[in-house]
């Protein structure tokens, strides 16, 4: 039997390309691009006031805050400074992706149309496709502000321009028209050298060594564009009860090519407790491994025990991270040479989590979950049960048992709806273990699968054809089968029965884990056509859900 090393690092480097539990966080609370009518395709065509106000109220207000009595007086200083950094960035962003927003907010008198402006940072609705709601503005530029508006794909792609690829430059023309390339640091040296003076002035007071070489390197990365150096410090940074994800990092709001990177600040204060405690189940995954509830050659690789998995607060975001619907997690660098080199860092954002669980998993729950149980609907079991997913990701099989080759290579578009799932139903394999060691509290376990069950209405109430959706459905219509809960049809609720929900979690276990070690295609498309949809009788509780007008999204009062 060959023993392949698998690290958890690996394991969550490969997580950050699924949809699903990274960045893509987002829509799983998104309302339906499909909202819009049919046929408004006229640029403006744009929703009445009274319409853009139940926008504005879809987003549930909230405020971010963190306790902060713990810090050293110079880690706290550090935050005032990241601060300030964040709300430059956060101004640079607007002018980055939109331009003159301002200008565009004082011809605007209706308040709800202005708000709405704020939360998406221009005038194109971002949870609804994009759609004007602004007369006249016409659609969003795919290139947003990166291209110059007038320049056609081929035109870029004649373009003999070093740099013209760089997730750091914009397109632009010169005197004559010709297209020429700007890095950030010199189109936005303004604020940039605001920024890196901010972060030098954190580093002098900030309490952890590692974490001030990392300000440092950043600062000189925003000045001179090569970013490398800083995300390989970052990765080498371990203890800083503090830390600042700053700079030009994402490419979502590049429809064009997918190519220039917005800019984006989160200031966030690390919770110490959790993350030790996630240390601590890390050393059980080789044991967590060998008790998996399939056969042993479908769990012969070995996990490893170095996740780089955290908890933290967050005090701010800003720019292309406060725009729209609100991220719960952050898995980064992006550079995949750094990820090679050092692994990459998943962060979880606890208050964020909590603000969306009290905002719209409590009152999804309200409606569809047995009122006996509702008592179940805890915030501890909502976050384990995102915690123990991502831990989940590192166990299990990455390899086919035929010695082909990996597992996403023989599942190829299902890969991202089978590792998904199988993080699911492992985390609550892993509760349900962690409880039989004393690790967890036993009594509590039934809260993670009544929170479980929630957790499913949220993600597929506005449909399940993502990845994570189709899984989550795969799981549903597959442990109901078994008896793990059931609906009451007098009231449209839906009452878990633990005992079944315990052997059906380790049976759909079982099944996942075998179609990835098989890495059979047809059979793993055979499974998911048959558990993968909605069932109607949930899709009836689901449209029922829109009457009761659940948030959507948060937006994030932290003025
Ligand atoms: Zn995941």
């Amino acid at each position: 039997m060959s023993i392949r090393p698998l690290t958890l690092a690996i394991a969550l480097t490969f997580a950050a390309g699924l949809p699903g539990c990274t960045r893509e966080a987002p829509p799983a609370d998104s309302a339906p691009t499909a909202a819009a009518p049919a046929g408004d395709t006229t640029a403006d065509a744009v929703p009445a006031p009274a319409e853009i106000a139940a926008k504005v109220a879809a987003y549930a207000e909230v405020p971010l805050t963190a306790d902060l009595s713990h810090l050293s007086e110079g880690d706290r200083q550090a935050i005032d400074y990241l601060l300030q950094a964040g709300r430059i960035v956060d101004a640079l962003f607007r002018r980055q992706v939109y331009g003159d927003l301002d200008g565009l907010l004082s011809t605007i008198d209706d308040p709800a149309t202005r708000r709405f402006v704020e939360i998406n940072y221009g005038p194109w609705d971002i949870l609804d496709d994009h759609r004007p709601f602004v007369a006249g503005v016409g659609p969003r530029p795919p290139g947003a502000r990166f291209y110059p508006a007038d320049m056609t794909k081929e035109e870029f792609a004649a373009a003999d321009l070093p740099g013209k690829d760089s997730p750091y430059t914009i397109i632009a023309r010169d005197e004559a028209g010709a297209l020429v390339v700007v890095p950030y640091h010199v189109e936005f040296a303004d604020e940039l050298h605001q920024v890196a003076a901010l972060l030098l002035k954190a580093a002098d007071v900030a309490s952890d060594p590692k974490f001030a070489d990392y300000l440092r390197l950043r600062a000189d990365a925003l000045l001179s564009g090569d970013y490398q150096p800083s995300d390989m410090a970052w990765m080498d940074m371990k203890d800083s009860p503090i830390d600042v994800v700053i700079g030009p990092i994402e490419s979502y709001q590049d429809q064009l090519y997918g190519l220039k990177t917005a800019f984006e600040a989160f200031v966030l204060v690390k919770d110490i407790e959790w993350s030790a405690r996630l240390q601590r189940f890390a050393q059980h995954l080789p044991a967590l491994q060998r008790g998996l509830p399939v056969e042993d050659r479908y769990k012969a690789e070995m996990p490893g025990t170095d996740a780089d998995l955290n908890a933290y607060f967050a005090l701010y975001y800003g720019g292309d991270a406060n725009a729209g619907a609100k991220t719960i997690a952050i898995n980064l660098p992006n550079d995949e040479e750094v990820q090679l080199a050092k692994g990459s860092r998943r962060l979880q954002l606890e208050n964020t989590m909590r603000a969306k669980f009290d905002t719209i998993l409590v009152p999804i729950a309200d409606a569809l979950i047995d009122p006996s149980q509702r008592g179940r609907i805890t915030f501890d079991a909502f976050f384990e049960n995102v915690m123990f997913h991502e831990v989940a990701h590192g166990l299990g099989i990455k390899n086919t048992l035929d010695g082909r080759g990996t597992v996403r290579e023989a599942l190829t578009d299902l890969t991202a709806s089978y590792e998904e799932g199988k993080a699911d139903i492992l985390g609550l394999y892993m509760i349900g273990a962690l409880g039989g060691m004393g690790e967890l509290d036993a009594d509590k376990l039934d809260d993670n699968y009544v929170t479980f069950l929630a957790g499913i209405f949220r993600s597929v109430r506005f449909g399940a054809g993502s990845a994570h959706g189709q899984a989550n459905m795969v799981a549903f219509n597959f442990l109901h089968e078994r008896g793990a809960f059931a609906r009451n049809a007098a009231s449209g609720t839906w009452r878990v029965d633990f005992a079944k929900m315990r052997e059906a979690v380790d049976a759909l276990s079982a099944k996942i884990l075998t179609l990835q070690g098989d890495g059979d295609y047809e059979a793993a498309r055979a499974f998911r056509d048959q558990y993968g949809k909605v069932p109607a009788a949930l899709q009836a509780d689901l449209d029922a859900l829109a009457a009761r007008e659940i948030p959507v999204d948060i937006v994030l009062r932290q003025d």
